[in-house]
């Protein structure tokens, strides 16, 4: 059976986090069953078009979705099982927050299947957390941890932030230590964006937040990169880092380009070469509108892909595969531009698989940029 990953989006939280523009509804808790039902229903419209699957890996994301009841993640990933089969070591991620686990909701999440958690730490300084509007103290996140290790829980990830508006080198660094002492196996690490729109983003136009500079932003991010390593938490993508076996088997399907469905409000599937999504907002999702703007991808788009998001791990563009998927050689046509950029240190090619370097990370779209346009 071909495998399938499903992305599953719960787009409740209880308050908005200043720089978020994720699809997610505070204050709409009287809508988690309606919204839950709509979603029931979407995933068994997928009952005969997909009938030829058996899932690999599952990701609540959201939104919070430890927020909601329990319930509501044990029925579906009970209904999951009634529609597809499951592969007996499926990968079953729940993202959440802390300050909204229990010891209760973490029992029915073991017994629902969920096998591995995803907690939104971002900062273990409380003065960061306030100014990013998290729910939580730094504390809480340590608290969350031994809960979710006291109910049989060990496949544990913790997001972070870095980039902060007035975060210093050290508050960085006393971070990275708090997370790597709760002996986590996997560590997110992302640069914050102020996305418009947000009041994270009116802030920093009114000049009461100064995001650091480019710089300032490297050297938070080299710092992660061997502070993680050191702890054995190795890169194996621009954001992300885990001890050998603990890489996220979920994510590395969207990297590698792999068949997911998203179901919900805002999410996003790619499924036999077909990519399509599903209203952004709640209000849209639950007036019942459905795979919107379908793309069938061109080899064209398929090849973008392919290097846009190849590139983003350690692992790299497998060149052989890539003469197998698109009928010629990778290099072709791009010697100069290859040539150019390993002599900047950007990208190195050896085993078969072009790697962007650590240097080269740090400016992934440009040098995927440069790649794509030396072929045309
Ligand atoms: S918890 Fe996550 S999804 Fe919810 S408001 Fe904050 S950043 Fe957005």
């Amino acid at each position: 059976m071909k495998p399938l990953s499903l992305y599953i989006h719960v787009p409740f939280c209880r308050s908005k986090c200043a720089y978020c523009d994720f699809a997610s509804f505070p204050g709409r808790e009287g809508e988690w069953g309606r919204y839950f039902e709509a979603l029931w229903g979407e995933m068994e419209g997928w009952r005969d078009e997909l009938s030829d699957r058996e899932v690999a890996t599952v990701f609540f994301g959201g939104g919070t979705p430890t927020l909601v009841d329990a319930g509501y993640i044990e029925e579906t990933l009970a209904r999951a099982r009634r529609i597809w089969p499951f592969a007996p070591d499926a990968e079953i991620t729940l993202e959440g927050n802390p300050g909204t686990l229990t010891p209760q909701k973490l029992a029915v999440y073991g017994r629902a299947g969920v096998n591995r958690l995803s907690m939104g730490a971002q900062s273990f300084d409380d003065g960061l957390l306030q100014s990013l509007g998290r729910i939580h103290t730094a504390a809480q996140i340590g608290e969350a941890v031994r809960m979710a290790r006291g109910a049989g829980f060990s496949n544990i990830n913790l997001d972070l932030m870095y980039a902060l508006p007035g975060q210093t080198m050290a508050q960085w660094r006393d971070t990275l230590e708090a997370a790597l002492g709760l002996g986590v196996p996997h560590i997110s690490a992302y640069s914050l964006i102020v996305e418009e729109g947000t009041p994270m983003a009116a802030r920093v136009a009114r000049g009461e937040a100064v995001v650091p500079d480019d710089d300032a932003v490297n050297a938070l991010q080299r710092e992660a990169v061997s502070r993680l390593a050191a702890a054995g938490l190795a890169r194996y993508e621009i954001s992300n880092y885990a001890r050998p076996g603990f890489e996220c088997r979920h994510n590395l399907v969207y990297w590698n380009r792999g068949d997911y469905l998203g179901l919900g409000c805002a999410a996003h599937s790619l499924v036999d070469g077909t990519r399509f999504s599903n209203p952004a907002t709640l209000d849209g999702y639950l007036s019942g509108a459905r795979r919107l703007d379908q793309q069938r991808l061109t080899a064209a788009d398929a090849m973008e892909e392919t290097l846009m998001l190849s590139t983003r791990t350690t692992r790299g563009l497998d060149l052989a595969a890539w003469s197998a998927a698109f009928g010629a050689p990778f290099e072709r046509g791009r010697e100069a531009a290859l040539a150019k950029l390993a002599a900047g240190g950007f990208i190195e090619i050896s085993d078969g698989f072009l790697r962007l370097t650590p240097r080269g990370m740090q400016v992934q779209d440009a040098v995927v940029l440069e790649l794509m346009e030396a072929d045309e």
